[in-house]
């Protein structure tokens, strides 16, 4: 059981990936909800038969897979269907969470929420990475290949960068290159791995 946890939030594009991937490469277990959010609907999944007897086969690709974009249009525009996808997933991904944290040996655990709208409950400290607006969409649009009025929709749905800083006890400002934010998150970790043996000797 990792018995410290770092929650670390930001909006899209914001570098949330790159800080993580970061945080692994210096043997720190990383536990993302997107990355949950996705295998509890990996065929053979209990929540996957559930969709489908729910949405009918037409969610899934020619592969047997979920469809994610097409059970997003499903659920886009009604609410009480995404309430209902929602009640088939939470549980499921707040579990896989849960066991993957009690299963990590490292001394602390990265928690990689996005939708963090709040302290998140389950972590001790929370890791906020920030960028400025401009840099945030250029950054989600050469990724996820949209245009400049699709990432600031989806930002504008997101919390915004004032709300989530102050929930923030640590910042991460992701404004220069890879090598200088892999600096920043290599300066971090020594503390959190204190953090984590003073709480361990605190029990
Ligand atoms: P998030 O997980 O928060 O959505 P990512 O870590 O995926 O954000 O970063 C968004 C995009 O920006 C990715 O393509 C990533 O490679 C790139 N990126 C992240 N940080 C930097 C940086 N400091 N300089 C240049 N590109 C970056």
């Amino acid at each position: 059981m990792a018995n410290y946890v770092v929650g670390l939030a930001g909006g899209i594009g914001s570098g949330k990936s790159a800080v993580s991937d970061r945080f692994n490469t210096q043997g720190v277990r990383i536990v993302d909800a997107d990355v949950a959010a996705r295998t509890v609907v990996e065929p053979g999944e209990p929540a996957l038969a559930e969709i489908v007897d729910h949405f009918g086969r037409g969610v899934l690709d020619d592969a047997g897979r979920l469809d994610r974009r097409k059970l997003r249009s499903l659920v886009f525009q009604d609410p009480a269907e995404r309430r209902w996808l929602e009640r088939a997933l939470h549980p499921r991904i707040n579990a896989l969470m849960r066991d993957q944290l009690a299963e990590a040996r490292s001394p602390y655990a990265i928690l990689v929420n996005p939708l963090m709208r709040n302290r998140d409950a389950r972590a001790n400290r929370i890791l906020v990475v920030d960028v400025s607006e401009a840099v945030q969409i250029e950054r989600t649009m050469a990724r996820d290949r949209v245009d400049r009025a699709q990432a600031k929709a989806i930002m504008a749905n997101q919390l915004d960068r004032e709300a989530r800083l102050a929930f923030a006890d640590d910042v991460i400002v992701n404004d220069g290159s890879i090598d200088d934010l892999h600096a920043r998150v290599d300066a971090l970790h020594p503390t959190y791995v204190a953090l984590a043996a003073a709480q361990a000797a605190h029990r």
